[in-house]
């Protein structure tokens, strides 16, 4: 029995000298004193033994135990030391490995340009949930209860609540200007706020729509609010994105949460007014709706539409961004080619 441990501590020893990595250590760790080691078969010998035999055994076996453990936590600390000196030299005249740079995506870019410009004009940011209600996208603005925009065909209803009313009846929104409202019985008139974000609609895509796009709209509510201070907004974010004036179109438009409203139509900047698949073909691209805020509207978010009026802005920034880059497909905005949005680097 003594020799058969003189036997294990000789080889073990050995087996430990020869270690040249942390992985082989913790392997040889358990094989040296793990439960199927050659020394725990020997200890569970022990009780077979005679008393005198007992005691010997024991003893040397923990002996040798206490060895090993001592010297497996040497080596480690010589393996751990040897790893952190470096052997070979460095070349200090390499070049670096230069980091990846993202960047941010051209909308983010336009939406942020746009938050800087009406910062500066006082403006407040205002973010609301992408899902609405029948009651904040179309009763406060003054939808008819008939219009076609509430409809399955224009909007994403959620599932399970189509037959609900108002509140009840949930949607992902379908355009940003149910949060006028919102934000006007939050914090009351005055107010100049943008409040920019994806808008969704149930329609088939082509050149310049998308079923989920990005509108930033903006609105003023005052005592005294002119048309002039919506020509005022429209004229600072052109200079602001384009950097000169644009060439800007006003034609009469409907929309029930406006009286009167305007489509809002600048050159296309693709073609520069030649025309071309974007602007269909007549050199002019409708790029925001807008208008005086409806009296109606107004009394959704408890004004008194005898004392606050308001103008209404509702900017696409998909194709804003397509103007600034000349870009003439909306799809691709969408498509996380980084082919093509690595061009905004
Ligand atoms: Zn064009």
């Amino acid at each position: 029995m003594k020799e058969k441990l003189e036997e294990i501590s000789k080889q073990g020893l050995q087996k430990i000298d020869n270690i040249k990595s942390i992985e082989e250590l913790q392997d040889l760790r358990k094989e040296l004193m793990g439960k199927k080691s050659p020394l725990s078969e020997v200890l569970k010998t022990l009780g077979t033994l005679n008393p005198d035999m007992k005691k010997e055994v024991g003893m040397k076996a923990t002996e040798i135990k206490n060895t090993f453990s001592l010297k497996l936590d040497e080596k480690e600390e010589e393996l751990i030391a040897a790893k952190s000196v470096v052997d070979e030299p460095i070349d200090l005249t390499l070049p670096g490995i230069k980091p990846e740079e993202g960047v941010l995506h051209p909308i983010t870019q336009m939406c942020y340009d746009l938050n800087d410009a009406f910062l500066s004009l006082g403006f407040e940011v205002y973010n609301e949930d992408d899902i609405s209600s029948e009651k904040y996208a179309f009763d406060n603005l003054n939808f008819a209860p008939d219009h076609p925009a509430r409809q399955s065909m224009d909007t994403f209803w959620i599932e399970g609540t189509e037959d609900k009313l108002g509140n009840e009846r949930l949607c992902l929104r379908p355009h940003l200007t149910g949060g006028s409202v919102r934000y006007l019985l939050e914090h009351g008139a005055p107010a100049r706020f943008v409040y920019p974000g994806r808008v969704y609609r149930n329609e088939t895509t082509d050149a310049r729509h998308e079923r989920a796009f990005f509108q930033y709209e903006a609105l003023i509510v005052d005592k005294d609010i002119s048309f002039s201070s919506g020509v005022v907004m429209i004229q600072t974010i052109f200079e602001k994105v384009f950097g000169r004036k644009i060439n800007v179109r006003m034609r009469e438009g409907f929309f029930p949460f406006t009286e009167p409203g305007y489509e809002i139509d600048m050159e296309c900047l693709v073609c520069t007014g030649k025309g071309c698949r974007v602007c269909n073909h007549n050199g002019w691209i409708e790029v925001m709706p807008g208008g005086v805020i409806h009296p109606n509207v107004l009394k959704s978010a408890n004004l008194d539409p005898e004392v606050w009026t308001g103008f209404y802005i509702n900017i696409g920034l998909d194709r804003l961004v397509m103007m600034r880059y000349g870009v003439d497909d909306v799809r691709l905005f969408h498509s996380a080619d980084l082919r093509f949005l690595e061009q905004f680097k």
